[in-house]
């Protein structure tokens, strides 16, 4: 039985992965800190015999007994304000955190993927973005010690690679939004829900002209899964192309929601004005494309959202 580590596991990301590896037939070792993450997210798992969970801070020394198949590091704040509230820890987790993983990923000979992010694009001045684009990333903005933590884990993965000749994979996530997001995460897609059902302000910010990307949950992890089964080791882009402005998006929200109406807020500093992945290369090497609409994605997101926004 193949044995793979998830860490994040009790996150976002990271709890829909490991539902993925189970369902694939594998024995599943999640490991989280829980400082962004719940249990909630994955307390289904545990009575499942091919499940553990360690809760362990990856900054840390980590160990683990046994053989290891598979790595995927998706532990990290992920939130601008989360990683506002968290600066060192952002910039640990993916700086030694991702040292310490590969190290794991090295004595086990281990296949390692990497969580990068659309933010190592920073506010891009190539639209959309492909893999080849080097970014417009302020080191020292607000979002600099989510996105230069990112861009560290990309160059000490591929030294790794290039060096130990390691088996690496990077995904380069955009926007992603589905059940289990945090209520209070900060980002659009779960305030907008928890505002319109508590018919408060929707809180867009600027004048809400600026796009992002959203996929759905499902559509990535699927991504996700071939990528680290493929033979591919440069960075790819997993991300929905359809493009909206945030103003539309709220709008979208409140007709869903059948309530809300729009506040306007200053925009944060250094707030990327459009984002859109170019999954060229997703569809050729990995033949995979998103699957899911936004309308279906946020129907079933909005599902989620009714349960746990008190
Ligand atoms: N945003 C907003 N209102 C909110 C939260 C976010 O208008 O309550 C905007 C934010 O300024 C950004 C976009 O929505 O332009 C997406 O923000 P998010 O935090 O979801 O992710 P980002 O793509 O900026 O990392």
């Amino acid at each position: 039985m193949k044995r793979v580590l998830i860490t994040g596991a009790a996150g976002f990301l990271g709890s829909h992965l490991c539902d993925k590896f189970i369902s694939e037939g594998m024995h599943v070792i999640g490991m989280d800190n829980l400082l962004t993450g719940s249990l909630t997210n994955i307390e289904h798992l545990f009575p499942n015999e091919h499940f553990e969970f360690y809760h362990h801070d990856v900054s840390k020394f980590v160990h683990v007994p046994g053989h290891i198949d598979y790595i995927l590091h998706f532990a990290s704040p992920a939130s601008p304000i989360d990683y506002l509230k968290m600066p060192i820890q952002t910039l640990k987790v993916g700086s030694l955190g991702t040292h310490n993983l590969l190290g794991l990923a090295r004595v086990k000979k281990a296949r390692i993927l990497v969580a990068s992010t659309s933010e190592v694009y920073g506010d891009p001045l190539v639209h959309p973005q492909k893999e080849d684009y080097w970014g417009n990333v302020n080191p020292i903005g607000p979002r600099g010690v989510y996105d230069e933590a990112k861009r560290f884990q990309e160059a000490i993965t591929m030294a790794y690679h290039n060096f130990h000749g390691l088996e690496t994979r990077i995904v380069r996530i955009f926007n992603t939004y589905g059940p289990r997001m945090r209520v209070e995460d900060g980002r659009a897609l779960p305030a907008f829900f928890s505002q319109a059902i508590k018919d408060e302000e929707i809180t867009v910010f600027g004048d809400g002209s600026q796009t992002r990307s959203f996929c759905y949950v499902d559509d990535l992890i699927d991504g996700i899964y071939r990528l680290l089964l493929s033979d591919y080791h440069l960075p790819v882009n997993i991300g929905n192309p359809q493009e909206i402005t945030i103003k539309d998006f709220a709008e979208e929200v409140i007709r869903l929601v059948g309530k809300g109406r729009i506040g306007y807020r200053p925009l944060p500093k250094d707030d990327p004005k459009q984002r859109q992945p170019d999954i060229t290369l997703a569809r050729e090497i990995l033949g995979w494309e998103p699957k899911i609409s936004r309308s279906e994605g946020i129907s079933k997101t909005y599902d989620y959202f009714k349960k746990v926004v008190i």
